[in-house]
């Protein structure tokens, strides 16, 4: 919460309205500015009001908040990185453009008869291997796993990323950001809404946390578009995988090794 406030007084300052210290202490100097604002009902707990001057301020500042309600949401929350990446570095983050993603044509396209040369028959040349970090199956997050079953060819490439990812994130942040909610490699099926073999049908693709990037999501909601998980994509992209997300902006959860 000290950190929304301090986020909170830089705002109130930046209008003129505040001239106390930036400490994260919400002391009556802070109230009084904030009352002050147009579209902040002076009767709303503090912490909506703390939420909705987040929200309002992200707005002005080009952000995309949501609505402004008072209501912590993810929306609310990507905002609110935003917000904090701005005042730190004076700029907004990056924007994420996917024409900025050389394909490094690593891995065989998808559905091209070189794909199925390389790769051979779905189900088959599985290995189970360990993987870095301990996994939280995504459907089931009481259950763990160290092992995951892909195919052999990629198996070497999957573990460096992993590798990559555990080197900068570390186990804490792994944890805090959801890269360990696994939800699924290896798994023989169609294509989500198509006539098509899945790629995860030779063990070839992952899902990671469905549940905060799903399908039908483009980067305004998918947790993996923001710009704290652009080394993520990063240790992936370095080895050739493919993210639908980062490409075609829609089924964030996914990464594979084919080109599309
Ligand atoms: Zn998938």
């Amino acid at each position: 919460m000290k950190e929304k406030i301090k986020v909170v007084q830089q705002l109130l300052a930046e209008k003129g309205l505040y001239n106390g210290a930036i400490d994260g202490d919400f002391g009556p100097k802070t109230l009084a500015a904030m009352d002050k604002v147009a579209g902040i009902p002076q009767n709303l707990p503090q912490v909506r009001k703390i939420t909705m001057m987040i929200q309002l301020g992200a707005r002005e500042k080009g952000f995309n908040s949501g609505a402004i309600d008072g209501m912590w949401g993810p929306q609310t929350q990507f905002a609110y990185e935003e917000l904090v990446y701005l005042q730190k570095f004076g700029r907004a983050s990056d924007p994420w453009r996917p024409e900025d993603i050389n394909p490094m044509n690593r891995w065989p396209r998808q559905n091209s008869a070189a794909f199925h040369e390389f790769y051979g028959l779905r189900t088959k040349n599985l290995v189970t291997m360990p993987v870095p970090y301990e996994m939280k199956i995504a459907w089931d997050m009481r259950y763990r796993a160290r092992k995951i079953t892909c195919h052999k060819k990629v198996a070497e490439s999957l573990y460096l990323v992993l590798e990559n990812v555990l080197k900068i994130y570390g186990e804490n942040e792994i944890d805090r950001l959801a890269l360990n909610r696994f939800g699924g490699c290896f798994n023989n099926r169609l294509m989500r809404g198509g006539t098509q073999w899945s790629t995860h049908s030779w063990g070839v693709a992952l899902d990671f946390d469905p549940a905060r990037n799903q399908l039908k999501w483009g980067r305004n909601q998918a947790a993996f578009a923001h710009p704290v998980y652009n080394d993520w994509w990063r240790c992936w992209e370095e080895e050739g995988w493919v993210s639908l997300g980062r490409r075609r902006n829609y089924d964030w959860m996914h990464v594979q090794a084919a080109e599309i």
